[in-house]
């Protein structure tokens, strides 16, 4: 019979946040597959478990999935674990949970600390629906093409940034979505646990020489990317909105549907004009 794979959660910098059910996983897993074996190790020895560990990070994920599954199938029970929080978010873990699906493998998540959601949930921000996109990418292209996507995101946004890049990616906010409401969630769990609140332009007039892990939360912009659209559509003549869902393929019924509901008048009054 396969063994078992766990996915599981360990403290964002307060080693109290390990819960019970971890440090039993832990101790009773025939191999834990780390991010880094190093960093796990202090840990493990902090709760006295001794387990033999592999190292399991971004660049291996691949070919390490394939020596998981292989032992997996043996009937050994593993756990993974990342550096901090939960594995799989911006962290190893979603490859292995891809080829396990495969192999019909029972996966486990053990849940625990998770930076993105504890910012969120103090942060004042909405919390009904929010959009996580994890660390923009270096390449500054693509880092400006993704700001540009989330710039009509009306739900809330949380990205997660490497300290060094704080201060340049709040400035390319600015720049892209204006000065809007964020908060930075700092040092979660730790000492110098601190949330930043308010505009762009003032946070950053307040963080020279700040140090430490952050998420960053946007709040949603008051605008969607729906109102943009019909803004636009509003300043089309007639024959242009018309000419455009015609384009679509659609039928002279369902094109004065169509304008009639995005100019917010009747049907009708769609209709005698074209008459
Ligand atoms: N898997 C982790 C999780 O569940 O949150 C995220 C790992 S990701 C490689 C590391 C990033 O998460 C950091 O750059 C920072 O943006 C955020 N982060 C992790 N721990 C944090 C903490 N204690 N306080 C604030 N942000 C933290």
């Amino acid at each position: 019979m396969s063994g078992k794979l766990y996915l599981v959660a360990t403290p964002i910098g307060n080693l109290e946040d390990i819960t019970i059910r971890a440090l039993n996983v832990l101790r009773e897993v025939d191999l834990i597959a780390a991010e880094d074996t190093r960093h796990t190790l202090g840990l493990l020895n902090h709760f006295e478990i001794s387990k033999p560990l592999i190292s399991y990070y971004k660049q291996t994920e691949k070919a390490r999935s394939e020596v998981l599954i292989e032992k997996l199938r043996e009937g050994k029970n593993i756990a993974i674990v990342s550096d901090a929080g939960t594995p799989g978010i911006s962290d190893p873990g979603e490859e292995i949970v891809r080829v396990a699906i495969e192999n019909n493998i029972e996966i486990i998540p053990i849940p625990g600390a998770c930076a993105l959601i504890n910012a969120l949930i103090v942060s004042g921000l909405s919390t009904k629906e929010f959009t996580f996109i994890g660390f923009l990418s270096a390449v500054k292209k693509e880092k400006k093409e993704k700001l540009e996507e989330i710039k009509y995101e009306t739900k809330t946004v949380i990205l997660y940034e490497a300290p060094h890049k704080l201060k340049s990616t709040l400035e390319q906010i600015f720049e892209i979505l204006g000065d809007r409401n964020v908060v930075l969630a700092r040092e979660l769990t730790k000492i110098h646990e601190e949330f930043i609140r308010g505009k762009v332009s003032d946070i950053l007039k307040r963080i020279e020489d700040i140090k430490g892990e952050f998420v960053i939360l946007i709040e949603g912009s008051s605008v969607s990317k729906k109102d943009i659209e019909l803004d636009n559509l509003n300043n089309l003549s007639l024959e242009e909105h018309y000419n455009l869902y015609k384009s679509q393929g659609l039928d002279k019924k369902e094109i004065i549907k169509r304008i009639a509901k995005d100019r917010k008048v009747s049907k009708n009054e769609i209709y005698q004009y074209f008459l």
